[in-house]
């Protein structure tokens, strides 16, 4: 360590975009530890280089984001259960001059509706749209919190049918076509694809059939109310933005970079939101 505290970075392809400098300097600087985090741009074709040079490098660690969390988690040297159960990783610390890998999106699904719709985990069904990486980190978060009937609704219904296989028959496969008909009798809906991402096409999903109580909730969170929150707002449905999410995945990382389990606040969340306005 010099004597600008420990160094840690988020790296991805683009990385211009990311909010996690917003979030972990926030915290540095709220519990006043000396250290640094930043943004690295790296191609796919040097990402293999740069994961080797890092038990050699000044960092401590680091996140890993699109599109180099599937090959963070094959050429981590130690990947935890959660990495193998997601197949990607988010997280890299060193230690003994290994790198070791985890994700740390369930983590973050989980705290995020905890803090925002406490009680959330009393539902014991819920339809979740897309299968890739993000949800499986959801099947895991909900399956932990012991739901019982998890129905995955997928544009490629083969990967959904494979979710199937990984997580047991409490989860079941079903096509896009689906969801208005399967949103009626489901306690939550999530969505982990991207559409609804600012500058891409986004969901128009049907909830007039849905339960007055079924809560909702979007991982994308750019913009904040996404055209699929929005929709469900005016249906009367309750709903849960993706930015928590963010936040809280988030926080293990800090902890284990810099020794303190970070506080996910309101003032916190505030000064991303201010930052996310211009997206609305
Ligand atoms: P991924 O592994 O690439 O999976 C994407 C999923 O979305 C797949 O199921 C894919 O369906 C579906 N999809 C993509 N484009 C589609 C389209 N045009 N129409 C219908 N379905 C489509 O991505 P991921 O890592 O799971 O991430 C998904 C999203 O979650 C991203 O926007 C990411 O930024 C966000 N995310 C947010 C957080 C947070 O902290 N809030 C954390 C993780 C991820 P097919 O199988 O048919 O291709």
């Amino acid at each position: 360590m010099d004597d600008k505290g420990r160094h840690t970075f988020v790296c991805g392809h683009p990385i211009a975009h990311s909010r996690s400098p917003l979030i972990h300097n926030y915290w540095l600087s709220r519990y006043a530890i000396p250290g640094t985090y930043r943004t690295i741009d790296i191609e796919p074709t040097k990402f293999t280089q740069f994961m080797s040079d890092l038990p050699v490098s000044d960092f401590v660690g680091g996140n890993v984001t699109i599109p180099h969390k599937e090959a963070a988690y094959a050429l981590a040297a130690r990947s935890d259960d959660m990495c193998h159960l997601i197949g990607a990783a988010n997280t890299l610390w060193i230690k003994d001059n290994l790198l070791h890998a985890t994700n740390t999106d369930a983590q973050g699904f989980t705290a995020n509706l905890d803090q925002q719709a406490p009680g959330w985990d009393k539902a014991t069904s819920a339809l979740i749209l897309g299968a890739g990486g993000a949800s499986r980190a959801v099947i895991f978060a909900l399956q932990s919190r012991g739901f019982s009937s998890i129905m995955v609704a997928n544009r490629t219904l083969q990967k959904a049918v494979e979710l199937t296989h990984r997580f047991g028959p409490r989860v079941t496969a079903h096509t896009l076509d689906a969801v208005v008909e399967l949103s009626r009798d489901v306690g939550l809906i999530i969505n982990t694809t991207p559409l609804g991402m600012s500058q891409t096409p986004s969901f128009s999903i049907d909830f007039s059939n849905a339960k007055s109580g079924t809560l909702v909730t979007d991982i994308v969170y750019v913009p904040l109310r996404t055209p699929m929150l929005a929709s469900a707002a005016q249906a009367g449905l309750r709903c849960v933005d993706g930015l928590g999410m963010l936040l809280h995945q988030a926080a293990p990382g800090f902890h284990k970079w810099f020794g303190i389990y970070p506080e996910v606040t309101p003032e916190l969340r505030n000064a991303i939101v201010e930052d996310l306005v211009k997206f609305q």
